[in-house]
């Protein structure tokens, strides 16, 4: 009996090594309406993981694979176990070869199933990470504390990427420094990311997601993603080509005309693993070498993937499923209305949400230091704000969602990621955005009816936490300016945060989540869509 090659919705590579290893086996695909529809993910993210996956099917089929493909609810099969079901008797295959899920919550569910099915499940290792799982959680376990930079370097040093013998191009392991440029001011030229026109299959795969999970959050008005192999390269090539030289230089800015300013956009493409890793830092080395980029872009981009990326991913296979859950200044707020309309004064936030609901994305500077560091500043709940980041954009799932919002962007791990929270008052924003001039608060005033809530927020957050962040070396020069501020602009700064919590966090977001069976907030359920009483698949 011929296998089947069962391959998830982030695993659309045409080299994946299952494939590679059973070119003959049945290659199953399925599309569960129940698992999407258990958590309120953006339309543009759904739309594009279907679309992606029937560019995949087809073009597995054209090259003369046996193709099993369970669409959308088609014939009634809602869910994966009834497709599972459909494909086994109509088959006969009950041995079902996997690459390792990403995700913990798929493992976990793969695990009941050879009971439940009569089927054995062979795994393959997860070869769209360069990490090696068990590796890194040795590791890990063997550090008194974990750097990324050090992580990072062994990986450098692993797959020889930018590196001249034993010691690193340039010089230097990290060019962080040289990636802080503000855009605000500069003569720059910005060239649009290549769009891809909606062709038949994504025109369907749209329609299934207006006709399926209409009461989604966000729009489909914009999608003009890459969905196939052929243009997910096509995508790849233009930012190389177009602004990979100075992404290096304006990582961290941030524009209220242009969203992308000189970012790649590829995080969706690698994380359903349209593109490879690997092969995408040779080609930014291969641009480097050339001449083509600077070091500081061609560094700081390696860096995103052999460093970050493949960190966060140790990380998550090395702490979960408890990972999850870590709240470690004990917050609990759930997140302002606004979160899912952009309806705020804040022009920073409201400028970074309605990018999202717009287009499900955000670079990772608004991300970081726009709404975690709100967040953050606000004591929301990290496993709230967490659901909202892997629900809103396109590139999300819970292994880089998890370390990224709940460990680097909100502090909330036990400091296993940070030492210390990401953190900032208007100054950083206004000094790497133009956002602060549309905006009827001013970034300067700490106190008064139009002072920024960054500023409030952020020196009464230092004052709450004083004791502990006080040990960080890093922050004693911070933390002195609370003693120059004195009792009476501190007590300004008290009151005024009450009342802007009072006002503007009023209501609460249990409207949006309550609509999806895998989040009801009202339940007190901190588990995501993947809390086990769920039966997500
Ligand atoms: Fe954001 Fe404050 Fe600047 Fe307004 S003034 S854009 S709220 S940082």
């Amino acid at each position: 009996m011929r296998p089947t090659v069962w391959i998830f919705e982030d695993q659309l590579s045409h080299s994946l090594n299952a494939l590679e290893e059973h070119p003959d086996a049945h290659v199953l695909l399925i599309e569960s309406k129940k698992t999407w529809s258990m958590f309120p993910y953006h339309k543009a993210r759904l739309g594009f993981l279907i679309s992606a996956m029937r560019h995949f099917v087809a073009e597995l089929t054209e090259a003369g694979h046996d193709v099993h493909h369970y669409p959308l609810k088609s014939r009634g099969y809602r869910d994966s176990i009834a497709a599972l079901r459909h494909h086994i008797k109509q088959t006969k295959s009950t041995e079902f070869i996997v690459v390792r899920p990403s995700e913990w919550h798929t493992q976990a569910w793969l695990d009941t199933l050879s009971d439940l099915l009569g089927i054995t499940i062979r795994y393959l290792p997860n070869r769209l990470f360069l990490v090696d799982r068990e590796r890194f959680a040795k590791w890990a376990k063997s550090k008194k504390k974990l750097i990324m930079e050090f992580h990072y370097r062994q990986m450098r040093k692993d797959y020889d990427l930018l590196m001249d013998g034993d010691k690193p191009c340039g010089g230097e392991w990290n060019f962080d420094k040289q990636n802080r440029k503000p855009a605000k001011g500069a003569d720059l030229t910005f060239r649009k990311p290549r769009s891809f026109k909606p062709d038949e299959i994504t025109q369907v795969a749209l329609a299934d997601v207006e006709k399926h999970f209409g009461d989604h959050p966000g729009s489909l008005e914009h999608f003009a993603w890459p969905v196939s192999t052929k243009d997910a390269k096509a995508a790849w090539r233009d930012f190389l080509k177009h602004r990979l030289p100075l992404f290096g230089d304006y990582e961290d800015a941030m524009l209220d005309e242009e969203r992308i300013l000189y970012h790649a956009v590829t995080s969706p493409l690698i994380n359903a693993g349209m593109l490879d890793p690997l092969a995408m830092c040779e080609d930014v080395e291969k641009a480097y070498r050339k001449g083509d980029v600077p070091i500081n872009a061609a560094e700081g981009f390696i860096r995103q993937i052999v460093g970050w990326r493949e960190f966060v991913y140790g990380i998550y296979w090395t702490y979960m499923p408890e990972y999850r859950t870590r709240n470690q200044r004990d917050v609990d707020a759930s997140l302002p209305p606004f979160f899912w309309d952009g309806g705020t004064d804040m022009h920073c936030l409201h400028r970074t949400i309605t990018d999202a609901l717009e287009h499900a994305y955000g670079h990772h500077i608004q991300r970081l230091m726009v709404l975690s560091n709100f967040a953050t500043l606000a004591g929301l709940s990290p496993q709230d704000v967490n659901d909202w980041f892997l629900a809103m954009f396109i590139d999300s799932h819970d292994w880089v969602m998890a370390p990224n919002v709940i460990g680097m962007g909100m502090n909330s791990d036990d400091d296993t990621i940070a030492t210390k929270p990401y953190v900032s008052s208007a100054n950083y924003i206004d000094k790497m955005s133009d956002y602060c001039g549309h905006c009827r608060y001013s970034p300067k005033k700490r106190t008064d009816d139009d002072a920024c809530p960054f500023n409030f927020m952020y020196w009464t957050f230092l004052e709450d936490h004083r004791e502990k962040l006080g040990k960080n070396p890093r922050m004693n020069m911070v933390l002195k300016n609370i003693d120059k501020f004195g009792d009476e602009q501190m007590q300004q700064m008290r009151d005024q945060r009450k009342q802007f919590v009072k006002l503007t966090m009023k209501g609460k977001d249990y409207e949006m989540w309550n609509r999806f069976p895998g989040r009801t907030v009202a339940e007190g359920q901190t588990n995501g869509p993947f809390d086990p009483k769920y039966d997500t698949f």
